[in-house]
């Protein structure tokens, strides 16, 4: 039996190993139920010792009794004073000096026991009797009829340690762990039975031999099983709640050895745990896996630190977009022992979100180019004028070219007024088309105050035809990296979002007021109209997908332009004005930050 316990308990250390820092609960009982586990096998010696030596308790002399029974007191001495100790451990009640208390008595009591010529049991030289089992065998009588004090304190001691064990036993009852209260009267009750047995023997109400020792033996492995028990159930909740979590999971030693992994992870990679344990990422995943998973290892062991990363991987002829958080687990004194990795494969999240975009893109497209279409009018009136003053300053310059002599200097202004509306409806019709054009353009370094010109300029008539006074205050040089057809989409769809918002407002108080500012190594823009405002529990709701006021309206714009605002590590938010209207603003980083710019600035 003893053998079979410790070959569990090597066992259960390597499983303890294992899944280390997993369970505050598991380790202490597994810690616990080796100490038991060792402990048993300490008396199990003892006890053979003693059955050697005593000839199987046959002494042929007195001076062998009184040895046999030495070493019996001395085995039941280590007994009583690490018994105490185990119920403590147990069950986590821990008078400490109590325990130290009954231990030195204990101490004593085998101190006594070495050093007396007749140990701690006989006052006197016994002697030495026989008596018959019932089956046949003769054997010595073991009984004490002379006790020393040292046996009487001893019984005192006795009735110490089993009060011990109630007490314990009703705060574990008190704490609602009833199984392991049943477990402690249990042991108790067979170590009590035990000892009363060997009470009555020695007052001959039953003639038979000293026993409690194995009582306790019977004990330590009721609370061995118990222990097991307890673990078996701790490790199965541990692993059933690994199962279930929807993320991959393991851990590593510092080797890179698979120490413990979940159902998630076996799925995840398509590899079987015994394929897993004790070997590497590199002897069971692909290469390349394996190599990336080592490097943010390797950085997490030696940083101390946490890393999160994502990963895009072809494995089985798929790609797999990994999203991977490394942390190495720590000792109390900071020193890592384990790494550990939580993957989760975001492959299909991310093809939503990238359908969803697309989506949303398009809604987007087709709201631009119905707002496009809702300032048609004045498009083209704008477009209108610098052609019909260019056809008007080239007939007035063939006119001049009949005059004798030809008066060159006003041909030539004649030449630079057509350049001039040229350039205008040029710009005009080319931020149409930046516009409404759908494929992406690249990222640049984009003057800010320079395309919100732009944007305003294409907007002119519009602001003519809503009757709106506008004022600038733009910056210069506010460089920012960004796509300059999504910038002007954000502009555009603020503006014409504040000029719809003042459409009912009287014609006198409609304002516009466009602000671009450097501030903390940002670029800020605001618009600010008069309109008729937002509520401020409405702030947040007006940049969700889908929410408008307006009869025509999409609710989309204020959506994209987040979206398009987060992607240029912007930001965008709405005030409401303290007087009338709502204010806009956006912010961007700025090309080499605020020191950089403030000098281009001076410059
Ligand atoms: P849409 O213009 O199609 O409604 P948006 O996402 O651009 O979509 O705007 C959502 C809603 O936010 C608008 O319907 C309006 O109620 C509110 N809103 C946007 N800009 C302003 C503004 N300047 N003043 C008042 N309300 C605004």
């Amino acid at each position: 039996m003893l053998l079979g316990l410790f070959v569990k308990l090597i066992g259960l250390q390597t499983e303890a190993r294992r899944i280390h820092t997993m369970s505050t609960i598991l380790i202490p009982s597994l810690y616990a139920m080796s100490g038991v586990c060792a402990f048993a096998a300490l008396c199990g010696v003892v006890m053979a010792y003693i059955l050697v030596r005593a000839g199987a308790y046959q002494a042929p002399t007195v001076e062998a009794l009184v040895a046999l029974r030495k070493w019996e007191a001395t085995g039941v001495c280590l007994i009583y004073i690490l018994f105490p100790w185990f119920i403590a451990g147990f069950t986590g009640v821990r008078p400490r000096r109590f325990l130290i208390a009954l231990s030195v008595v204990w101490g004593l009591i085998l101190a006594t026991n070495l050093t007396l010529p007749y140990g701690a049991q006989f006052a006197e030289l016994p002697t030495l009797t026989y008596f018959d089992l019932p089956w046949g065998e003769r054997v010595v009588d073991l009984r004490v009829f002379h006790p020393s004090l040292a046996h009487k304190i001893a019984l005192l001691a006795i009735v110490a340690v089993m009060a011990f064990g109630v007490y314990a036993g009703f705060d574990q009852y008190r704490r609602g762990l009833k199984m392991r209260t049943l477990v402690l009267a249990w042991a108790l009750g067979i170590f009590f039975t035990f000892i009363l047995f060997n009470w009555a023997a020695n007052w001959r109400i039953i003639e038979f031999i000293h026993l409690s020792e194995f009582g306790f033996l019977a004990m330590l492995v009721m609370m061995d099983l118990e222990i097991m028990r307890e673990s078996r159930n701790d490790k199965r909740r541990m692993r059933d709640l690994l199962d279930q979590l929807p993320v991959a999971i393991c851990l590593k030693d510092l080797r890179g050895r698979f120490q413990l992994t979940n159902q998630g992870f076996e799925t995840l990679f398509q590899v079987e745990q015994e394929n897993l344990l004790g070997k590497t990422a590199f002897d069971t995943l692909p290469q390349e896996l394996a190599q990336r998973f080592s490097i943010d290892e390797k950085q997490a062991i030696e940083s101390g630190k946490g890393i999160e990363r994502e990963h895009v991987l072809e494995w089985n002829g798929v790609p797999h977009i990994h999203e991977t958080h490394q942390f190495p687990l720590l000792r109390p004194d900071g020193t890592v022992y384990a790494v550990c990795g939580v993957y989760v494969d975001i492959t299909e999240s991310r093809q939503k979100d990238a359908a969803l975009n697309k989506f949303r893109r398009q809604l987007w497209h087709s709201d631009r180019v119905a707002s496009t279409g809702a300032i048609s009018a004045s498009l083209a009136h704008e477009i209108c004028q610098p052609l019909a003053a260019m056809l008007n300053n080239a007939q007035a310059g063939l006119r001049f070219l009949n005059h004798d002599p030809v008066d060159l200097a006003e041909i030539r202004e004649i030449f630079q007024d057509i350049v001039r509306d040229d350039k205008r409806a040029g710009t005009i019709i080319n931020g149409l088309r930046a516009m409404l054009q759908q494929q992406e353009t690249p990222f640049t370094d984009l003057d800010l105050g320079q395309c919100l010109e732009e944007v305003l300029t294409l907007l002119h008539g519009e602001v003519i035809l809503h009757g709106v006074d506008v004022e600038h205050r733009l910056e210069a040089n506010l460089t920012v990296r960004a796509n300059k057809t999504q910038m002007q989409q954000v502009i555009l769809n603020l503006t014409i979002n504040a000029l719809e918002a003042m459409a009912d407002q009287p014609q006198e108080g409609r304002r516009l007021l466009i602000c671009a500012v450097r501030e903390e190594g940002k670029a800020q823009v605001s618009i600010r109209d008069s309109g008729i405002g937002i509520a401020q529990d409405m702030l947040e709701r007006v940049f969700e997908g889908f929410y408008t006021t307006k009869p025509q309206g999409l609710g989309v714009g204020l959506d994209v332009c987040r979206s398009i605002m987060e992607s240029h590590r912007g930001a965008i938010w709405a005030e409401a004005n303290p007087d009338r209207g709502a204010t806009f603003h956006f912010s961007l980083p700025l090309v080499g930050g605020d020191a950089a710019q403030g000098k281009t600035a001076s410059a």
